[in-house]
């Protein structure tokens, strides 16, 4: 059904590109390559080479003691609240767009026993101070849970890919540790925010005591996250982990891509950025009444965009995106996701070239315009 919709009518000559996320993208043959070479061990055991070294390579990365190499950003952010939050009656604060709270299945509920607050999140990614200073619960009295965790997310993944602000970080971990509560930054994409400001990935995680970032998103490896912290909390990271069935063995197979995504994919994220911006101006220059974009707020490798749902909603105009007619010119699919029925997300990464990138703006603007003089009358 979803194949369908996402497929329409495909003949030979059409070709497909897919803005739907960077997970889409695959491994590069640099990473096969180190894959096939990769000299292993049982990790369980601590054993093998090829995962120590990654772990080593990006606690240095991100400024930590030391880092464990997990299967996705999901168990990585799981596990670091499992941690942070180990006491029953636990309570974290998020906000409300945030990844944790909205996409991984209420985890911290289900698996970790952990309430959360949550804070309205602004339209760059952050939240209000004043709210948060609010929200911590001072000397909680028996009634109450417990503030364990402040969560941070950067990129913000469902605010368009913005970076938060590195002084509005520094305010958030003051306030915390007034309070002495940890904050956790869910960095999936820290790096495109580190590439984006200029500074280090380990400038950028500075103000946080846990961070975690997925390889296998814009990077492009095929499978796995990093969570860095002090060294105790990767001792007990990696006992959380193993309880959660995610300690693996010869993962260094894994770990070998993981170490070319360091060595090779994250200064290039700025070409995946100039792309989303290109793409993203080409929808501007339409001039269309109601298709918009924001480009002050493209900044990194996703752009939202956003549609008059008096006229259509976002599942309309992706499914004429990917589809392509008999009698249309243009011989494009371009897949995008939505957040709602009001956003459209597009999300670029290494295999989407300057060549996809056009393919892509030429169908956008297309179908653009089609729906501008369909409600033209
Ligand atoms: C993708 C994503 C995650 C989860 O990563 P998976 O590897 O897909 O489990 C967590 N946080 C953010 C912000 C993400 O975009």
């Amino acid at each position: 059904m979803y194949e369908k919709i996402i497929n329409g009518d495909l003949s030979g000559d059409v070709r497909i590109v897919d803005l739907r996320s960077d997970t889409i993208s695959k491994p590069t043959p640099e990473m096969r390559e180190a894959m096939f070479h990769a000299i292993v061990g049982d990790d369980v055991y601590g054993e093998d080479p090829t995962v120590t070294d990654l772990e080593q390579k990006a606690a240095k990365l991100l400024g930590k003691e030391d880092a464990v190499f997990v299967v996705s950003g999901t168990m990585a952010n799981l596990i670091a609240i499992m941690v942070h939050c180990n006491q029953r009656g636990s309570e974290m604060i998020s906000g409300d767009n945030g990844h944790t709270f909205r996409f991984e299945q209420g985890g911290p509920a289900q698996i970790a026993g952990v309430q959360t607050a949550i804070l309205k999140n602004n339209e760059d990614g952050t939240f209000s101070l004043d709210e948060l200073r609010n929200k911590i619960r001072k000397n909680p009295d028996f009634h109450e849970p417990v503030t364990s965790l402040i969560i941070v997310e950067n990129t913000h993944n469902m605010c368009g890919g913005k970076v938060l602000p590195l002084d509005w970080l520094e305010k958030v971990g003051n306030i915390a540790a007034e309070h002495n509560i940890p904050v956790h930054m869910d960095g999936a994409r820290i790096m495109n925010a580190a590439v984006y400001l200029k500074v280090t990935p380990k400038r950028v995680a500075r103000d946080v005591d846990s961070v975690c970032f997925c390889l296998s998103k814009g990077l492009g490896a095929p499978v796995g996250a990093i969570l860095a912290g002090t060294k105790s909390f990767i001792i007990k990271a990696r006992r959380v982990r193993k309880a959660l069935g995610g300690g693996w063995r010869q993962a260094g197979i894994l770990a070998a891509a993981g170490l070319v995504a360091l060595d090779k994919m994250i200064d290039r994220l700025a070409e995946d950025h100039a792309h989303t911006l290109k793409i993203a101006k080409a929808i501007v220059d339409v001039n269309s009444k109601i298709f918009k974009v924001d480009l002050k707020a493209v900044e990194t490798n996703i752009f939202i965009m956003y549609l008059d749902t008096t006229k259509l909603v976002a599942r309309d105009f992706q499914h004429r995106l990917a589809e392509v007619r008999q009698t249309d010119p243009i011989r494009v699919s371009v897949k995008a996701s939505s957040r709602d029925a009001e956003c459209v997300r597009f999300v670029t990464y290494w295999e989407i070239t300057d060549k996809e990138v056009d393919l892509a703006i030429q169908k956008i603007v297309f179908v653009i315009k089609e729906f501008e003089d369909t409600f033209k009358e």
